[in-house]
């Protein structure tokens, strides 16, 4: 039997999908993570050179070694042997054939809502890499663009920041955003896509799921 949370899901799904598509973004909802990551593997030719930033909302190890195994060229930047092969890998990442990704809050009417602290997660979500697919489960949504924004900077923000131990910034120490200026802030870029062009170069993947933060 479906939860209430799923049900919501199954019926917003497809909404917001269509909403995404009026964007010109591609997108489909599937109710299970299987099916998503089938679509998701469809979506990458295995000549593809592929590289992602952070969190997919899934089991990234799982998802990299498929599309290996498959015959893609990985980009991983966490493979570098030092701070600057790792910024090198990150530059090449914006040159990558298939970008892959998860967003911080989609608003019901199809804006995409990102914060990244270096930027370069955002810029390849935006323009360089041939393909963008994002990979999102329905928990990132919010009932208006204003309202993704503040899950943006208010629930994923400071949950993100939980993943990099003591940082100093207010969310680091205290759970909630004091909406600082710290060098260690991941706060330094916020953007919002709001339509997608050329049409169909980002692809969204929306799971009936609670996925990533
Ligand atoms: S406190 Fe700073 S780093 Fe933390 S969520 Fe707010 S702006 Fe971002």
């Amino acid at each position: 039997m479906l939860t209430p949370v799923q049900t919501r899901y199954d019926k917003l799904g497809p909404r917001l999908a269509e909403n995404l598509r009026k964007r010109h973004f591609e997108a489909w909802y599937f109710t299970d993570t299987q099916d998503a990551l089938d679509k998701l593997y469809s979506l990458v030719p295995a000549e593809h050179s592929v590289s992602w930033g952070g969190s997919l909302s899934i089991d990234n190890e799982g998802v990299q070694a498929a599309l290996g195994k498959k015959g893609c060229t990985l980009i991983d930047r966490d493979k570098a042997a030092t701070p600057e092969e790792r910024v090198e890998l990150q530059r090449k990442a914006l040159l990558a054939d298939t970008f892959l990704g998860s967003v911080n809050a989609i608003a019901e009417s199809g804006e995409i809502v990102n914060v990244d602290g270096f930027g370069n997660r955002v810029a390849a979500y935006i323009f360089g890499p041939k393909q963008v697919v994002l990979l999102a489960g329905m928990n990132k949504a919010a009932k208006t663009l204003d309202d993704a924004m503040v899950r943006a900077r208010t629930i994923a923000a400071p949950l993100n920041m939980q993943r990099f131990g003591d940082r100093d910034t207010p969310c680091s120490k205290t759970g909630s955003c004091g909406n600082c200026t710290s060098p260690d802030s991941i706060c330094s870029y916020i953007t919002i896509m709001r339509l997608c062009k050329p049409r169909g170069r980002i692809k969204v993947i929306l799971v009936g799921k609670d996925l990533g933060l």
